[in-house]
């Protein structure tokens, strides 16, 4: 970031108080906003936020010597404060924080894309930057930053080199979307899926779809929607918040029609592209992703040669063990939906046994053993060959009564689903692993595969 504001600009934005020995900087430029002392560079402001776990105040000694050239505090530390630092004083420095990112976002032309869903966002926006990136430069959030301050944080990383930024948008309860898009404007709208991710919060299919949907009802009218065609739900919702331009993509409806000729090619438009992952909820991220290129008017030949991703750990990843032995790595996370995606991608690979290793899906609520005896069902219905439960709550044994017929094994610990993981391969096997990411499932997955 070559320019960026004076500090009289950013306490003006910010409405900060400053005390006299402060106004001596107010004329200085500041070269950015800088969350944490570790990564703070000289002549950057330092903003303390306060976590569950830190509080970015105790560090503010360690910002100036870094070389900050003002902090941004809140005001109810003033008294901890020294007096001869050049301080900002504000009621939220979290606001604070949000009101920068908004009004540098605003400063720059290029197109942001903000992409929300139950799930497949992380996904999703991984497709749509590695679309864009064959055109152009790409700015999209890392890791988890896809919340009240990784948002922010995501945007005032784009510099004017950047073409593209590409923002991923969670949310936990209502509103959370509203105020990331208000911080982050985009001109596109992405909505992958609205399922049953935080119905434990939410209560209700039809509230998790609102919470979605207040992407579009953010948004500026001059933008585009581009909406998850397939599923009803999303698409009744969008339409009594969204007036504007919309793309419906899907495999089964939507005005942006995708086929799969087969695993691995999708067909729009009588053009064939490659696709990147496998699955056919992957075939349906990519379908959101090409529209996305479509709307921004690049040139989609350019993607008919395929294009590479490489997703986050726990997505999509596949590992082949000696003997024939393939394992499926879908431990990062899991929900109803991704769940019933994962199986079916078990399915449809060929291979002599498939074998579903699941533990719990959380934060289903009341919803939990209803939704674990359908995905039990669900491996009933594609007639797998074995599942193991690795139960840490009583309503993920309900998979194995939804099973009921599929030979099932229930675990209550790592330990012991590890070494019945090894007595129990054969050569040949198909393997998949999924749960949600705080069972812990990725560490089964590392000692399996070593
Ligand atoms: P989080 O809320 O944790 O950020 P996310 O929405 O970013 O999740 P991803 O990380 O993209 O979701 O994908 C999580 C899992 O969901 C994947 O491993 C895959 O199993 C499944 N998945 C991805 N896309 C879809 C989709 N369109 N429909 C159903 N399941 C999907
Ligand atoms: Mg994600």
């Amino acid at each position: 970031m070559k320019t960026f504001a004076n500090v009289d600009f950013i306490r003006e934005i910010t409405e900060a108080k400053c005390s006299s020995f402060s106004s001596q900087i107010l004329a200085e430029n500041c070269l950015g906003i800088s969350t944490d002392t570790r990564t703070l560079k000289r002549g950057e402001i330092f903003l303390a936020l306060e976590g569950e776990n830190f509080n970015g105040h105790d560090f503010l000694d360690n910002a100036f010597e870094k070389g900050a050239i003002a902090s941004i505090v809140n005001e109810k530390y003033s008294n901890l404060i020294n007096k001869n630092s050049p301080i900002l004083q504000v009621k939220n420095t979290l606001e604070a924080y949000q009101k920068i990112a908004q009004w540098w976002r605003q400063n720059l032309g290029l197109p942001v894309i903000g992409v929300t869903g139950s799930v497949g966002k992380t996904t999703t926006k991984e497709l749509i930057s590695a679309v864009l990136k064959t055109q152009g430069k790409v700015l999209k959030t890392e890791a988890n930053y896809n919340n009240e301050i990784g948002v922010p944080k995501t945007l005032l990383q784009i510099d004017e080199t950047d073409n593209y930024a590409v923002i991923e948008m969670a949310m936990r309860g209502k509103g959370q979307i509203a105020l990331l898009t208000e911080i982050a404007q985009p001109n596109i709208g992405v909505i992958t899926n609205v399922g049953t991710a935080h119905i434990g919060l939410l209560g209700s299919r039809e509230a998790i779809a609102e919470a979605k949907c207040e992407l579009l009802a953010n948004m500026d009218n001059s933008g585009v929607a581009i909406i998850n065609g397939d599923n009803d739900l999303l698409v009744a919702t969008a339409t009594k918040v969204w007036t504007g331009e919309t793309i419906t993509y899907g495999l089964k409806s939507g005005n942006f029609r995708g086929e799969l000729i087969n695993d691995s090619t999708l067909k729009v438009d009588n053009q064939l592209y490659p696709l990147p992952l496998l699955g056919e909820h992957n075939a349906l991220n990519y379908l959101g992703a090409i529209a996305t290129a479509k709307v921004l008017g690049l040139d989609l030949t350019l993607l008919q040669q395929g294009i590479e991703v490489n997703l986050p750990k726990g997505r999509a990843k596949r590992y082949s063990l000696p003997n024939d032995i393939l394992v499926l790595d879908e431990t990062y996370n899991a929900g109803y939906e991704s769940m019933l995606a994962s199986l079916k991608l078990l399915a449809q690979t060929d291979g002599k046994r498939k074998i579903a290793v699941l533990g719990t899906m959380k934060e289903l609520g009341d919803y939990a053993p209803i939704l674990h005896r359908q995905v039990g069902e669900t491996i009933k219905e594609l007639n797998l060959d074995l599942v193991l439960i690795l139960a840490d709550e009583e309503a993920t044994k309900q998979i194995a009564e939804g099973a009921n017929g599929i030979p099932s094994q229930i675990y209550s610990n790592h330990k012991d689903l590890i070494s019945a993981l090894q007595n129990i391969t054969k050569e040949g096997d198909r393997i998949l692993f999924k749960a949600s990411n705080s069972v812990g499932l990725s560490k089964v997955v590392e000692v399996f595969i070593n």
